[in-house]
């Protein structure tokens, strides 16, 4: 089990990460979420042993890391720009690794035999890489990360140069040979349907603190804060006070609302929360048949998704939001909207 205790780093005395702690238990995939520059790399690097922190401990099995080099942490690592060998084949590619590390022939050739067919790309052994496609360079470079066994696996952001159509199917394919496979994994990614695929466990960075670690499920039913409901892409934002704990009302500009309540947080009276409205709250309604949770809006667009229609309304304040709805409407109408409170979250601050 991997354990990373209140790691701190800095970048020419800006700091990046700032007391980062989380584990990866056997056989888990954990995707470390956050935006662009938010210091994912550096912290695998730092995991790694490539790079050193300014604070904090990592360990393996409750043993710390200080000290070790990194070929002797056992760590599996995949780089986005994995660079594969030209000159090689698929099975000295996969191989090489095993070959600097003294291995015998007979042995790396059947590890990298192995490890090829974990990623099924067994029938590929004798080809050079530069015949494969890109997604087929993918697998042999995990098949390289996965054929020294290693007892934890890295993997930064490995789809990321890859356009969408091949990015879905690798996804699954990922998916898979990591669930095979049970080695611990972490799985760096920016993108939140790749982590929603892949991760059993998430872990969400945001100016250098984890805000936010859970399932797939905890963390999209209930997002932490407004940096996550909008990292997840859950747009309909909205500022409020909570006016009653009990069976929970939150006043906002838009009116007020009944909402879910929260899973582990009180509503104080008078506290200030956001509003997160899920598209599938809304309902419209004919007449104003309710005190509470109904809203008139301007319907700016209107389209049909096969399932339900999704609209983009204005609300008061001129703040806009986006639903999904059983019916159309029309463009340029006036319509009222009934927010069922199941689909109302309350987030802090
Ligand atoms: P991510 O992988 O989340 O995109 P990185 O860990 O690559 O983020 O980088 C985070 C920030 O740290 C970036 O702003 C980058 O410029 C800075 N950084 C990374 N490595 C170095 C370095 N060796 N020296 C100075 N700044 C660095
Ligand atoms: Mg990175």
């Amino acid at each position: 089990m991997l354990t990373v205790e209140n790691i701190y780093k800095d970048y020419e005395n800006q700091p990046l990460l700032k007391g980062v702690s989380f584990e990866v238990k056997g056989g888990e995939t954990v995707c470390l979420l956050g935006r662009s520059g938010s210091g994912k790399s550096t912290l695998l690097r730092i995991i790694a042993g490539i790079e050193s922190s300014k604070s904090g401990r990592v360990l393996w099995n409750g043993k710390d890391l200080q000290g070790v080099p990194v070929h002797q942490r056992q760590f599996g690592f995949m780089f986005q720009d994995y660079a594969l060998f030209p000159h090689l084949s698929v099975l000295e590619n996969v191989s090489f690794g095993l070959k600097m590390q003294g291995m015998g022939k007979e042995e790396r050739t059947a590890r990298a035999h192995s490890a090829l067919e974990q990623v099924n790309m067994g029938p590929f052994a004798q080809r050079w890489v530069t015949e494969l496609s890109g997604g087929e360079q993918q697998r042999v470079a995990l098949a390289r990360s996965l054929a020294p066994q290693p007892r934890l696996l890295m993997l930064d952001e490995p789809l990321g140069a890859l356009d969408r159509t091949l990015r879905e199917q690798l996804m699954q394919e990922l998916r898979e040979v990591l669930h095979q496979t049970q080695i611990p994994t972490i799985y760096v990614t920016h993108d939140q349907e790749e982590a929603f695929t892949i991760g059993d466990r998430l872990i969400l960075l945001n100016q250098g603190k984890i805000v936010q670690e859970g399932s797939p499920q905890q963390v999209y039913d209930f997002p932490k804060n407004s940096w996550v409901a909008a990292f997840l892409g859950l747009t309909n934002l909205v500022k409020g006070t909570v006016v009653e704990e009990k069976s929970p009302v939150v006043e906002t500009a838009l009116g007020s609302f009944v909402v879910k309540p929260p899973l582990d947080f009180a509503l104080a009276p008078g506290s200030p929360v956001t509003l997160l409205i899920r598209p599938q709250a809304a309902e419209i309604r004919k007449t104003i048949d309710a005190e509470q949770n109904l809203i008139t809006v301007f319907v700016k667009d209107c389209v049909y998704l096969g399932a339900a229609y999704r609209i983009q309304v204005e609300a008061q304040n001129q703040m806009q939001l986006d639903l999904l709805v059983s019916q159309p409407v029309e463009i340029g109408e006036t319509i009222l909207i009934y927010f069922k409170k199941e689909y109302l979250t309350c987030l802090e601050g």
